[in-house]
């Protein structure tokens, strides 16, 4: 079922990292369902957490 996308309506999630809330970007339309986190900061975060993170977050970048 169709939806409209304003530019208001875009899907969001809460960051894994810092907890924050972020919309969906232009660069994870691909990988929105794997993106966890709102951004690189938090992504390399993440990662020295000692959290081995799956390879579609690097291409999520
Ligand atoms: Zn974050």
């Amino acid at each position: 079922m169709p939806r409209m996308r304003k530019k208001s309506d875009l899907p969001t999630k809460v960051c894994a990292t810092c907890g924050r809330p972020f919309a969906w970007r232009k660069k994870w339309e691909k990988v929105w369902d794997e993106v966890r986190h709102c951004s690189d900061a938090c992504r390399r975060r993440r990662k020295e957490g000692g959290h081995s993170c799956p390879p579609v977050c690097d291409a999520a970048r």
